[in-house]
């Protein structure tokens, strides 16, 4: 049996509570360089921002963990946005509380499921922050991986399978706002000048969706 006709991972609070456990250590180890990132099309904060965020929200859930997968990613997005001074803060705490809300009560949830409550939280940030694909934000590689999750699910891929592809997917997202003219956020106010350097927000949201397909992966192994 391979990883696509194989049951696969289910995603329950544990599954959650491993994402975030990875997606800290991540954020921490990349810190350093999402402020790079940062520098030269911002203020230098993004990479210690999301680190004082996902602390925070790790130890809030291993303090008290939650007992469902929503009720995880709820308390990590509240979290965020309690803790991060940034617009990403508020912006990645609004797609993990949203997405939380989406699932609901519910002690294990479908991939497709899930798929849908990552698809209601990145569509709260666009709502949010007023941002489409190609504004050289968080989006250009959230948007991509949603729909790659999507399209590998519905050709009946597991969910291993499908965050694997939707972590290539914002990979090229986040590689691909290079070339663009920030239209959103602080880096927008340097016009064509933000032309050439990587979005600090799409390369975290690429290392957030990475760590997803780790943990589904894992699950499988
Ligand atoms: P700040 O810009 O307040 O210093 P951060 O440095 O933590 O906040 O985050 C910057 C990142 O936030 C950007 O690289 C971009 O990806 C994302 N971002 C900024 N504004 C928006 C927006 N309106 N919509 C979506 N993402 C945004
Ligand atoms: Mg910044």
């Amino acid at each position: 049996m391979n990883a696509s006709t194989a049951p696969g991972p289910v995603v329950d609070a544990d599954f959650v509570r491993r994402w975030l456990a990875t997606a800290a250590a991540v954020v921490d180890r990349e810190a350093d360089r999402l402020t790079e990132l940062d520098s030269p099309i911002g203020d230098a904060d993004h990479g210690s921002n999301l680190r004082r965020g996902f602390t925070a929200a790790h130890a809030a859930v291993e303090q008290e963990p939650p007992q469902t997968p929503g009720g995880v990613l709820t308390l990590v997005g509240a979290q965020l946005i309690s803790t991060v001074g940034g617009a990403a803060g508020p912006l990645y705490g609004t797609l993990l509380r949203r997405a939380g809300k989406a699932l609901g009560d519910g002690t294990a949830a479908t991939p497709e499921e899930f798929r849908d409550a990552l698809r209601t939280g990145v569509e709260a940030v666009g709502k949010l922050g007023g941002a489409v694909p190609g504004d050289k934000t968080m989006l250009d590689a959230l948007v991509p991986a949603v729909e790659a999750l999507s399209f590998a699910l519905d050709a009946g891929s597991g969910l291993a399978d499908g965050l694997a592809a939707a972590r290539i997917a914002a990979d090229e997202g986040a590689s691909a706002t290079v070339p663009l003219q920030a239209r959103k956020g602080r880096a927008s106010y340097l016009g064509a000048r933000s032309i050439g350097h990587q979005d600090p927000g799409a390369t975290s949201a690429a290392l957030l969706v990475a760590a997803f397909a780790d943990t589904a992966a894992e699950a499988v192994a």
